[in-house]
């Protein structure tokens, strides 16, 4: 049956807007987009958008369906059976996709539990977001995530690593570049992986066609990674000129991430954040934001990811980041297509998803007034008014 979406405002998710519009979806795909009244089927089932915003599928980058948002998620997560991991992160994809996150890709998880959730979505059998999956992140012997990691030293295990992630039915590979937040002893500054690790593991992932991504916050480690080939950066906390230039040149997108120290600094070690991950926080916070904002004015393609599952940073709540962008200076427009569009380029889906185009799947979200002049309207849930994947109505009454 088609359905046609009538008489509302579109956002194509290349930054163009229709007022007036229609939109029509026959089975899993969109089959016209237009401005105005066309020609509807008889049988269609009429949707008005009086009132309301379409959008493409929110695409979430970087997330962690394994953690649980608690207060110090590694810690509690070494302590769970493989089996409440599983459970929990089907739940959590549930919640995600309830949100009108119709896409997310995973960025590692303890046992690759991520790889068997993405295959019961894929099979039908749980509802959530269609998924890309990274199993295990690749660290270096108790390097930042080693503990949901595969640790490797030296390249020619980084190698057999990725290779190994490759067999277990990964879509990406995901490389520790540098030290991070949330593991204790290890510094958000300091280089991880070098250059010739970095390099051996990549070029597996480029082999086998998959796009690797890097953990990547010190200076160093973010240009070791773009040295070495590296598809996207994750976080990209100590960002300066040289690596901006080298981002553009590359066209090497960032995923800023800023939910995920935002949540951190707002509860604190009150709510029983550990010390240690404050403490990083606090000193790194300020470098964040300005390398967030110095790439998004240099022009570097921004992808919104929001790190979900570490600390109070919800997995349902992931639209929140798009108010952290829009703070250090995106417009909404600007936002949600970074969580659109360009989310879509980061995935290697664009010609499948990422924006409101005929022939692309028609994943959609359907919200209450116009988040384009005020994204904070995108928190609300009762907000989400329709959400749509493949087609399918998986949120909402039409
Ligand atoms: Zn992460």
């Amino acid at each position: 049956m088609t359905i046609a979406f009538v008489d509302g405002r579109v956002f194509i998710g290349d930054g163009k807007i229709l007022e007036h519009a229609t939109v029509l979806v026959d089975g899993e795909r969109i089959v016209k987009v237009a401005q105005g009244n066309v020609a509807v089927p008889n049988d269609a089932r009429k949707v008005s958008l009086a009132g309301m915003t379409l959008l493409p599928g929110i695409i979430d980058c970087h997330v962690h369906l394994c953690l649980d948002a608690g207060p110090d998620p590694m810690t509690s997560l070494i302590k769970e059976s493989q089996s409440m991991i599983a459970l929990k992160a089907a739940r959590f994809a549930l919640q995600t996709l309830m949100a009108g996150v119709t896409s997310v890709r995973d960025m590692g998880a303890r046992h690759g539990v991520d790889l068997t959730i993405r295959d019961a979505i894929r099979s039908g059998m749980i509802p959530g977001p269609r998924m890309l999956a990274s199993g295990q992140m690749i660290c270096m012997t108790g390097g930042h995530g080693w503990q949901m990691g595969r640790e490797a030293d030296g390249p020619f295990e980084v190698m057999k690593a990725a290779r190994e992630q490759i067999r277990a039915g990964a879509d990406v590979v995901k490389f520790m570049a540098t030290g991070g937040i949330m593991t204790a002893g290890v510094e958000p500054g300091s280089e991880q992986f070098t250059e010739e690790e970095l390099r051996a593991g990549i070029q597996e992932a480029h082999k086998a066609g998959r796009k690797p991504a890097t953990h990547a916050q010190g200076t160093q480690g973010i240009l070791n990674a773009l040295r070495a080939g590296i598809d996207s950066i994750e976080h990209g906390i100590f960002l300066d000129e040289e690596t901006i230039s080298l981002m553009l040149k590359k066209d090497v997108p960032l995923i800023p991430t800023l939910s995920a120290p935002y949540n951190i600094e707002n509860k604190g070690t009150a709510a029983g954040i550990p010390d240690y991950a404050v403490d990083k926080t606090l000193r790194v916070k300020p470098f964040h934001l300005e390398s967030t904002r110095m790439a998004h004015k240099a022009g570097v393609r921004v992808a919104m990811g929001t790190d979900a599952g570490t600390p109070f940073n919800v997995h349902g709540e992931n639209l929140y980041e798009l108010k952290r962008m829009v703070e250090v200076g995106f417009s909404p427009t600007e936002a949600i297509q970074s969580a659109t569009q360009i989310a879509s380029q980061v995935l290697g889906l664009e010609q499948e998803l990422g924006t409101i185009e005929e022939g692309k799947l028609a994943d959609i979200v359907v919200v209450e007034g116009n988040p384009l002049e005020d994204v904070d309207i995108l928190l609300k849930s009762e907000a989400i008014q329709l959400v749509i994947q493949g087609g399918k109505l998986v949120k909402g009454e039409w």
